[in-house]
């Protein structure tokens, strides 16, 4: 099987000095592992197993919810952007992304507008 660490995340990077040491608890964090937890199952059904990092000949990846990667325009990030989630080798941090959307973690603008949501 695929091996992917399911608690391992990268190591956070130390907030700016003008941030609060304290941030209140996310209200989505529920939903963000549902999320997760859904890139996970698709990384397991659908990538080749073992696979090796082509960097480092790794096999151990970890997997994040999704995030949005924005275009930028004249040094300004545009208001929307791309849906995917990171699949993450854990020795070199060697990075693919996947639409997350395509893979069926989100769903689309057209379904988000119709289900009201
Ligand atoms: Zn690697």
């Amino acid at each position: 099987m695929l091996q992917v660490v399911a608690d391992a995340e990268p190591a956070p990077a130390k907030p700016p000095v003008d941030q609060p040491a304290e941030v209140p608890p996310d209200p989505n964090a529920g939903e963000r592992e549902a999320q997760r937890e859904r890139a996970l199952q698709y990384v397991r059904e659908r990538l080749p197993d073992p696979m090796a990092c082509p960097m480092g000949h790794s096999t151990t990846w970890t997997v994040t919810e999704p995030v949005q990667l924005r275009p930028v325009a004249g040094g300004l990030f545009a208001p929307t952007g791309f849906p995917v989630f990171q699949l993450v080798c854990t020795t070199c941090g060697y990075t693919m992304f996947f639409n997350a959307v395509v893979a069926g973690i989100l769903p689309s603008a057209t379904e988000s507008a119709g289900s009201g949501k």
